[in-house]
């Protein structure tokens, strides 16, 4: 099994590259200049910030002045979004989008529609891939905004947006694009895209996070969403965050330099991860359209498993990856991207994203793939055996959890791990727990107490049916789990 880290959760964030830190850490030393004042001081900060504006923009082929430094991807969305509908609120009411969009997209035009916009959510194909006609025949006479993704950040899908964009041009109505998933990892031209506005964000390009941007192509009318100083030609106020937009601009201008190394390095790795998982697990599904896939994002279903055993399964080995399905604040529904390209809920929630970076090697590939090949089989067997009565033990920390794992596989009881949902994260939940079937109960009681592992709580879990049954399941759980927060101890879950 791994020893090592292995981070392959690089659309969830990447590592700062060192470049890219040493270029910030002066702007947290000796060069504290407000960019805003007048004195050289200052304006040593200006001259940083607008070189690092024209490396953004040299990312996507725009000019300096149409990029608008954020706070991030989901305000760059939020600025696109409610900024363009404020200003034309007065030719129309109408926005177009699609199912697959990140929550950033999606809660945005939410809020619009609570306040009266009518907005269409158009369906997407089995690959994740919206079709242009769609969004013409969509068009209505008072759409003022289509807001499409550039490529799906769970399952990679790239979508046809020069074809949407040339549409929107032709109808005379504005579109945004959310790249933040695309930009850095494979090559952009807004006007190539005809694009409008589009979303950037740092983290996911290693840079740092709390930073993204804005492109609004010049001549585009958009109103702001925050007041005050009229930073960013008076749509985002606010002292601008220098080092971070520092870091920014250097990252974009590494991404650029690199981009045609880095695509063929991740495709290469994912190809490879793809061609081992399909050759040596069976019953796997690969989502997401097959070719215009983002190089370093492979979606994987796993029938009959869950994803966040999985995870929690490889984290625990120094492995990460991402549960498909677990992405929102409360993961009892299903992704909503994998709902939209109608995999079934068990499937959906069977489903681990892998994201591929730049310091990625082919050993760590290999490595991942030795672990998830016992993993897998040691959870099938789990499954396949009787599943239906078990008990929950959760631990004060990851390392007991190993520890109490590690008896319970010398003594040969099948077991199986689950993380926290994320919606706990935040209440003082124990991260890891251990499933095992009760018959093993008082064994298990003995090798715990015997070895001074510490326990915080235990539970009876009855009536799991298996093979997992995706929703039913997962509100069985979040019962368990709700249970552990509000402290009930060696009770019954009432799952039953
Ligand atoms: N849009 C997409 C497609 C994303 O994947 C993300 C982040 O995961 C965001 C927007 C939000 O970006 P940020 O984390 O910079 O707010």
């Amino acid at each position: 099994m791994a020893k090592q880290k292995i981070y392959l959760d690089h659309a969830a964030t990447t590592p700062v590259h060192p470049d890219v830190l040493a270029a910030m850490l002066p702007y947290f030393g000796n060069h504290y200049g407000n960019p805003n004042s007048l004195h050289s001081f200052g304006r040593d900060s200006r001259r940083a910030i607008e070189a690092a504006r024209d490396k953004v923009a040299a990312l996507i082929c725009a000019d300096s002045a149409e990029i608008i430094f954020t706070s991030g991807g989901t305000e760059a969305d939020n600025l696109a979004i409610q900024g363009i509908t404020r200003a034309h609120q007065a030719s129309g009411g109408h926005i177009i989008t699609s199912a697959i969009e990140h929550h950033a997209v999606l809660n945005t035009c939410a809020y619009l529609e609570s306040t009266g916009f009518r907005v269409s959510y158009l369906a997407v194909d089995e690959r994740g891939t919206l079709d242009p006609a769609a969004v013409e025949k969509a068009i209505c006479n008072d759409t003022i905004l289509i807001t499409i993704m550039h490529a799906n950040n769970e399952v990679g899908t790239i979508e046809p947006i020069a074809a949407i964009g040339r549409i929107a041009r032709q109808k005379g109505v504005l579109f945004h694009t959310d790249a933040v998933q695309s930009a850095g990892k494979i090559p952009i031209d807004v006007r190539k895209l005809h694009v409008d506005l589009l979303s950037l964000s740092s983290h996911k390009i290693y840079g740092p996070k709390g930073v993204g941007a804005l492109y609004v192509r010049s001549g585009v009318d958009i109103a702001p969403i925050q007041f005050g100083g009229g930073h960013e030609r008076g749509l985002r106020s606010g002292t601008e965050h220098v080092s971070g937009i520092i870091g920014f601009g250097k990252t974009c201008e590494i991404a650029l330099r690199d981009l045609g190394k880095n695509m063929l390095h991740v495709k290469d790795l994912r190809d490879c991860l793809e061609h081992m998982l399909l050759e040596r697990i069976p019953g796997i599904r690969m989502n997401g359209y097959p070719d215009e896939r983002l190089p370093h994002i492979l979606s994987v279903s796993f029938e009959g498993l869950e994803a966040e055993s999985i995870v929690a399964s490889l984290d625990v080995e120094g492995i990460y990856a991402s549960a498909g399905a677990a992405c929102t604040t409360s993961a009892i529904e299903p992704s909503h991207v994998l709902t939209a390209m109608r995999l079934p809920s068990h499937l959906a929630f069977a489903t681990v994203r892998f994201s591929l970076g730049w310091e990625n090697t082919k050993e760590e590939i290999s490595q991942t793939m030795e672990v998830l090949e016992k993993v897998v089989t040691n959870l099938r067997r789990f499954y396949a055996a009787d599943a239906q009565d078990l008990v929950v033990v959760t631990f004060a920390d990851e390392r007991s959890a190993v520890l109490a794992r590690d008896k319970m596989h010398a003594m040969g009881i099948r077991y199986t791990l689950a993380a926290t949902p994320s919606h706990m994260r935040e209440k003082d939940v124990s991260h890891v727990a251990l499933f095992f079937p009760s018959k093993h109960q008082d064994k298990v009681k003995k090798i715990l107490e015997k070895s001074g592992i510490e326990v915080v709580s235990l539970h009876h879990l009855q009536g799991i049916s298996s093979p997992m049954r995706g929703m039913e399941l997962k509100r069985m759980e979040h019962a368990f789990w709700d249970t552990v927060a509000t402290g009930k101890k060696d009770g019954d879950s009432g799952a039953d």
